[in-house]
């Protein structure tokens, strides 16, 4: 029989640091993703608007969906700022996390299959339209941050999310506890001001934030925002940087914890500013072959690139 507690022990062989498991109810922030796309808040991701309907329920994604198991996996790693070379967010230096997570994610659906052959199993990793935030919530994985961050008060928020759907009915877990506080680091140190309170909540106008303008945003960036994007080429870390649930201390001793999946660290050699701004299709084909970065496009690229050697 498959218990929650079977389930974890998987999670755990396939190195996610943190599982948990919730019943598939109806999402609650439904209302307030909505608002946040009303408010023109997601900018050009127009796809967004889009997926509201089918993330307001499970069943779009699989029919019968009784629990959702959240798993997380720790990418956190060195990354200092090196003159003259692109700035990548830590999550984006190694393999496309996609396919490392989905990878663990399908061998423990085939272990759990064969277990219970009568269920039904489906993988999610980010390209499914549910509010992965707030499953991961419930799930126990962690709380919300004022930079919308997901946070655990034992590892911080250096983490990718991972979901696996099922038809069982599993054990579920206590959704996660924790708060800021007085904190308000992250909203002091975002270079663009993005993160915003209204209505008594926080949340990130991703108009103005750096992961954005350099990964999604297509085209020109506004001439006001290019100086606050620094070095950033793709991805922004200022929030979770600063972040005191990412600072180690010996009370917490995994709290600024390094990832343990090698496919994680950064293994691709960038070139140098000079030669992204300017660096051609073929190239760029080359070198962006599975990593992240090549969410941001060509144009993108080299876009941010040229914003980066003007901020020197
Ligand atoms: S990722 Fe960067 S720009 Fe976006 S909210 Fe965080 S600190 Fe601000
Ligand atoms: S920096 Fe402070 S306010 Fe921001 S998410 Fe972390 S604890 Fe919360």
């Amino acid at each position: 029989m498959i218990t929650a507690e079977g389930v974890k022990h998987l999670a755990a062989d396939e190195g996610f640091e943190l599982c948990g498991v919730t019943p598939a109810g109806p999402p609650e922030g439904i209302e307030f993703f909505e608002s946040w796309i009303e408010k023109g808040y997601a900018g050009s991701m127009g796809w967004l608007a889009k997926s509201v309907e089918l993330r307001s329920t499970l069943e779009s994604l699989l029919p019968g969906a009784k629990s959702v198991i959240a798993c997380a996996a720790v990418y956190n790693q060195p990354n200092e700022p090196v003159p003259g070379q692109p700035r990548i967010a830590k999550y984006a230096l190694g393999r496309d996390y996609h396919k490392v997570l989905k990878g663990r994610l399908h061998r423990m659906r085939r272990a759990l299959a064969e277990q219970a052959q009568e269920a039904e199993w489906r993988v999610c990793v980010d390209s499914a339209p549910m509010l992965e935030r707030e499953w991961a919530h419930r799930a126990g994985i962690g709380w919300f941050g004022k930079n919308t961050c997901l946070i655990n008060s034992q590892r911080g928020s250096w983490f990718l999310l991972g979901f696996l759907l099922t038809t069982l009915d599993l054990d579920s877990d206590a959704a996660a506890e924790g708060g800021c506080g007085t904190c308000k680091a992250c909203i002091e140190a975002c270079p663009t001001g993005a993160i915003i309170q209204e209505d008594g909540a926080w949340q990130v106008d991703a108009r103005r934030c750096i992961s954005y303008l350099t990964i999604e945003h297509k085209g020109e960036i506004d001439a006001e925002l290019q100086p606050l994007m620094g070095g950033w080429t793709f991805g922004c870390d200022v929030c979770q940087e600063v972040c005191p649930f990412n600072s180690a201390r010996a009370s917490q001793p995994l709290r600024a914890q390094g990832t343990s999946e090698p496919d994680f660290l950064k293994t691709r050699a960038w070139p140098n500013l000079e030669q992204l701004a300017q660096i051609s299709h073929e190239d760029w084909d080359v070198l962006t072959q599975g990593s992240p970065v090549r969410r941001a496009g060509w144009d993108g690229i080299k876009r941010n690139a040229q914003i980066n050697l003007a901020n020197r």
